[in-house]
């Protein structure tokens, strides 16, 4: 099918929102082409950007390290670059920056190579995620078994267990979806079930504190069966009475549609409570963007260090 650039008849609300989410700082989680399960030309990306005065985008693609995962050798780091060096120059005059990052796919048994794969290859925003990969019990055609007399806190172990990881390996800047294995268990486990425990999450969320991780609140579970980002209000809140310090968000589009979908809610839940900037990195040091406290935030965020 055919895409088109930014403009009210290529920007559908989507999920019953009535209007696009606009003038808002910073979108920093998306997939191009150059991701495996996106359709998007990063112009397409760039476009929609300029359209809805969101004046930073950073371009996650993916990068698996286990050679079953789809995104194994599926675009070079060289290739990645020039893409976003390319549009970042093409698309500045335009008054939009676009930062070079990556969505790791963590795993423990792969960590020590992950660890020597970033010492190697800067980027300039890094973020690590738990994907449900081929042997995953979440997967369809497991889960049924999987879930049937189990407690909560045992169905969600082997991925909590992998997100603590990523917490506490301190490789990444953001650590993605950290409760995205939602979206699999639907409905057999609902939000609701989750709400219901919260103390699943302490151990994910200390581990981000001692290391200095910042969290994601990725508002694709808001047009996914959950209807919730991941995670959800409640678990930013406990982030933070933690000590938790640094929050990051992005829509994780793959399909233009998606672009910025559900972000003002997202900064507006990092708003609430207690954050008055997201954390961000444009390569050095992080840097954080200050979110405005009018409803429309402004696309000139000034930037200072935290
Ligand atoms: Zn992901
Ligand atoms: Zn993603």
């Amino acid at each position: 099918m055919t895409r088109t650039a930014a403009g009210p008849a290529a920007q559908p609300a989507v999920d019953g929102a009535p209007e696009p989410d606009r003038d808002l700082p910073l979108d920093s989680h998306l997939h191009t082409t150059l991701s495996p399960d996106s359709d998007v030309l990063i112009d397409l990306f760039c476009a929609a950007a300029v359209e809805r005065s969101i004046p930073e985008i950073a371009v996650t693609d993916h990068v698996d390290f286990d050679p079953r995962y789809p995104a194994y050798d599926f675009a070079t780091y060289r290739d990645r670059e020039r893409q976003v060096r390319e549009a970042a120059e093409a698309w500045a005059e335009h008054g939009l920056a676009v930062r070079f990052g990556v969505e790791v796919t963590y795993e423990r048994r792969h960590e020590a190579e992950i660890r020597n794969w970033l010492a190697r290859h800067p980027h300039d925003f890094v973020i690590g995620s738990v994907h449900i990969g081929p042997d995953s019990p979440y997967r369809l055609e497991n889960v049924g078994a999987w879930v049937a007399g189990r407690s909560l806190m045992s169905i969600v172990e082997p991925y909590f267990a992998e997100v603590r990881g990523a917490a506490a390996s301190g490789l990444f800047d953001t650590v993605g979806h950290i409760d995205f294995v939602k979206r699999y268990l639907h409905p057999l486990v609902t939000a609701a079930d989750f709400a219901a425990a919260p103390e699943l999450y302490d151990p994910i969320l200390r581990a981000l504190v001692d290391t200095g991780t910042a969290l994601e609140v990725n508002t694709s579970g808001l047009r996914q069966a959950p209807a919730e980002t991941y995670p959800p209000p409640s678990v930013v809140e406990r982030y933070r009475e933690l000590g938790g310090g640094a929050v990051t968000t992005g829509s994780d589009a793959h399909r233009i549609e998606s672009f910025a979908h559900g972000l003002g809610a997202g900064y507006r839940m990092i708003r609430e409570a207690g954050f008055e900037a997201v954390a961000f990195r444009r390569g050095g040091e992080r840097v954080a963007v200050r979110i405005a406290h009018a409803e429309g935030v402004p696309n000139r965020s000034p930037v200072r260090s935290l």
